[in-house]
C-alpha cells in the first residue's frame, strides 16, 4: 500500500454505503427484523395501540406489570403502563441504581387528524367529520388519500369502546376530497401552506339519508345510527373520545430492490420499536429502561408526555426499593433519545448541508444537538458523551453516522432529549434517517432501521 493510501485510511473518515460493511448473516437478520417491525406498524397506528402491542410483546418475554413497593432483583422484568398512552419497561440490572440506569427514550405518538368534540356535520347531503390536526403536518398531504378512524370513545359510565373503521380489509375508509384541477386555479397560486386550510380537513363520512324520516340532517342521523349499531355510542359520547384519522394503508417495501420501508407513523415508531425489541432481549449490567412517550409531537406536555412526572415517579419507586436517592441515580444515568432525523433527499438538496446530513443506508444517525436558529431549544451533548457512544457503537459493530437536521437557519426540530438532560441525565440524540418525515407515507431504509435496533442493543448491553 502506498504511503498516501495508508495516510488516507488512517486520517480520513470512511463514509461508505452501509451495505458494503454488512455481513451475510447480518443481511438475513436485517430482513427478519424489518418484517417484525412492519407487522408492529400495521397494528400500532395510535399511541394506545403501541402501548397494547408493547405490553403483549413484553408479557410474552416474561415481563409483568410493576406493583409499587414490589421488591425487585437483578433480571426482573417489569413495565409501568401510564394511562394506556405511554409505557416504561425495565429490566433490573446487576448493579444498584446509584450506579445509574440506561434509558432508550422514543415517542409513540405521530402526526394525525384528531376529531373535534362535536365532529359530525351534515351539509348539502354530505356528512363529514370535523378534525383538528395533531402535530406538524403539511395539510395538503392529507387530502385525497384513504384514511381510517381509530381510537377510543369513553361513555359517561366509564365504559371504553375501541373504534376502528378502515383497518380491516373489508372495511370502508374515510377521505378528504381535494379540489379538482379544473377549478383549482386560484388554489394553485396560494402559498403551499394555505392550499388546504385546517378547517377544510373534514372527513367524508356518508351520503345516504336515513330512510322513512322527514326531519333534517337525515344523512347525519344515518351515520350516527351506524356508529350506534356498531359501538353503542351516541353523538354525546363523542365528547369524551379520542378518535383520529390516520392513513388506511399497511407498511410496504419501497423500491424495486425492496431496500426501504414506506409507512405511516415511522416517526417515531421506528425508534420505539427498536428500543422495545432491544430491551426485551437484554440482560443488562445496569438497569435498562425503554421509555415510550406520548405527546412529543405537540411539545411533550401533559400526563403522558415526557415532561410528566410519571417517569420520575416510576424510577423513584425503583430507587426507593434499593434505598437509593433518585437524584443520585439520574446523575449517573445515560439516555439515548431515540428519535428520527431527516435523511438527505437529492430532490430537495438546497435545504441540506451535504457534509453534515444523514444519508439513507449509512446507519443510525447520531445528533450531538438539534434545535433551530443557533441550536436554540437543543440539548447539546458533551463531547465526552459523544466519544463514549462512538466507542460503544464501534465496539458492537453498529453502522452509524453523524447528522444535523438540515442547513443552518433552514428550520430545525427538537426531541425529548432536553427533557431527559434537564433531569441531570447525560443524553444524546440518535435515530433513523427518514425521507418525507411527518407525511402520511414516510420512508426509511431497512439497513438504518436494523442499525437503530443494533444501536439500542449496544447501549443497553454497555460494556
Ligand atoms: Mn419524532
Ligand atoms: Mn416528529
Amino acid at each position: 500500500m502506498s504511503e498516501s493510501k495508508k495516510l488516507r485510511e488512517s486520517l480520513m473518515l470512511d463514509r461508505k454505503d452501509g451495505y458494503e460493511k454488512l455481513s451475510g448473516a447480518e443481511l438475513a437478520e436485517l430482513e427478519a427484523y424489518c418484517e417484525r417491525y412492519k407487522a408492529f406498524l400495521n397494528t400500532s397506528r395510535t399511541e394506545r395501540e403501541c402501548v397494547e402491542q408493547a405490553i403483549a410483546m413484553a408479557e410474552r418475554k416474561g415481563f409483568h406489570e410493576y406493583v409499587p413497593g414490589e421488591r425487585l432483583t437483578s433480571g426482573d422484568k417489569v413495565y409501568y403502563n401510564n394511562r394506556g398512552k405511554a409505557i416504561m419497561l425495565a429490566v433490573i440490572g446487576e448493579e444498584k441504581l446509584d450506579k445509574g440506569i440506561v434509558i432508550g427514550a422514543a415517542h409513540i405518538d405521530s402526526p394525525r387528524l384528531d376529531l373535534k368534540p362535536y365532529p359530525v356535520v351534515e351539509n348539502t347531503g354530505l356528512c363529514t367529520l370535523k378534525t383538528h390536526y395533531y402535530g406538524g403536518i403539511r395539510k395538503y398531504q392529507w387530502v385525497a388519500i384513504p384514511l381510517e378512524l381509530a381510537g377510543v370513545v369513553v361513555k359517561k359510565d366509564g365504559t371504553a369502546v375501541k373504534v376502528s373503521v378502515g383497518r380491516d380489509p373489508g372495511d370502508p375508509v374515510l377521505t378528504i376530497p381535494d379540489l379538482l384541477p379544473h377549478l383549482g386555479d386560484k388554489q394553485s397560486h396560494k402559498p403551499l401552506f394555505q392550499g388546504i386550510e385546517g378547517e377544510q380537513l373534514n372527513l367524508l363520512a356518508g351520503s345516504k339519508p336515513y330512510p322513512d324520516d322527514d326531519g333534517s340532517d337525515r344523512v347525519k342521523l344515518a351515520v350516527l345510527s351506524i356508529l350506534n349499531d356498531k359501538y353503542g355510542i351516541t353523538e354525546a359520547d363523542l365528547i369524551s373520545a379520542e378518535l383520529c384519522a390516520v392513513p388506511a394503508f399497511d407498511a410496504k417495501d419501497v423500491g424495486l430492490d425492496r431496500s426501504m420501508i414506506g409507512a405511516y407513523g415511522q416517526d417515531d415508531r421506528v425508534c420505539a420499536y427498536a428500543s422495545l425489541e432491544a430491551l426485551l432481549e437484554v440482560q443488562p449490567k445496569r438497569t435498562a429502561i425503554c421509555m415510550l412517550a406520548d405527546k412529543e409531537e405537540i411539545g411533550s406536555m401533559g400526563v403522558s408526555g415526557m415532561q410528566s412526572h410519571a417517569f420520575d415517579t416510576f424510577v423513584q419507586q425503583l430507587c426507593d426499593s434499593q434505598g437509593v436517592s433518585l437524584k443520585d441515580c439520574f446523575a449517573h444515568s445515560f439516555c439515548l433519545s431515540a428519535d428520527v432525523t431527516a435523511a438527505y433527499d437529492p430532490n430537495f438538496a438546497e435545504v441540506f448541508d451535504k457534509n453534515n446530513s444523514a444519508f439513507i443506508n449509512q446507519g443510525v444517525g447520531l445528533c450531538k444537538y438539534t434545535g433551530s436558529r443557533g441550536k436554540s431549544g437543543s440539548s447539546d451533548a458533551a463531547a465526552e458523551l459523544v466519544a463514549k457512544v462512538r466507542r460503544t457503537l464501534d465496539d458492537a459493530g453498529v453502522i452509524w453516522q453523524m447528522a444535523e437536521l438540515g442547513k443552518v437557519d433552514e428550520g430545525g426540530g427538537g426531541t425529548v432529549a432536553l427533557l431527559m438532560a434537564n433531569r441531570n441525565i447525560d443524553t444524546l440524540d440518535a435515530g433513523t434517517p427518514v425521507l418525507a418525515m411527518h407525511a402520511p407515507f414516510e420512508v426509511t431504509s431497512k439497513l438504518d432501521c436494523y442499525m437503530t435496533y443494533r444501536a439500542m442493543k449496544a447501549v443497553f448491553e454497555e460494556k
